[in-house]
């Protein structure tokens, strides 16, 4: 089993609703072991600044899956759960988001796939999330200008 670290986003629709309905359908899914997690925050939209606050949260996880294996399921929630990606802009409001934000401590650098997830040290709220949950001081990246 390795350790990982996934951020849950809402700001569409029963946010509170989005979120727990995305804890259960990982947990669901199999291959995948709910650890701990953090306390569910609201934070201002960064990219696109003119749409709602989004909940967060972030997941520690325990997972028989690959990095590639657990991005799939992460998507595979997203689209169980009806996110239409061609609905508005890549940084717009959504139903939920699930990303990979740290796996096992690896940095990946892959199509598809960047492991620390290139927001985490642009938003420190992120990284404060994944101490919540446990993360070790080790596996986060430095902090950078947003
Ligand atoms: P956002 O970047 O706002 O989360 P999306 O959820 O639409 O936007 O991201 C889409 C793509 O980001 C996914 O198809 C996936 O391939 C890619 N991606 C790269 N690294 C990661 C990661 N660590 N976690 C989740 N998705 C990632
Ligand atoms: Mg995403």
């Amino acid at each position: 089993m390795r350790r990982a670290f996934l951020s849950l986003g809402s700001n569409l629709g029963d946010r509170v609703e989005m979120l727990g309905a995305a804890r259960s359908a990982l947990i669901a899914r199999g291959g995948i072991r709910l650890a701990a997690f953090s306390p569910v925050i609201e934070t201002d939209p960064v990219d696109v600044t003119d749409q709602p606050q989004f909940l967060n949260q972030v997941l520690s996880v325990d997972t028989h899956l690959s990095p590639h294996g657990l991005l799939d399921a992460c998507l595979g929630v997203e689209r169980a759960m009806g996110r239409d990606r061609s609905a508005g802009p890549r940084r717009g409001p959504r139903t939920i988001d699930v990303d990979i934000l740290l796996y096992a401590g690896l940095s990946i650098d892959e199509p598809g796939l960047t492991v620390p997830h290139p927001r985490l040290a642009a938003r420190p709220f992120f990284v404060e999330l994944c101490r919540a949950a446990g993360a070790p001081e080790t596996w986060l990246p430095a902090p950078v200008a947003a």
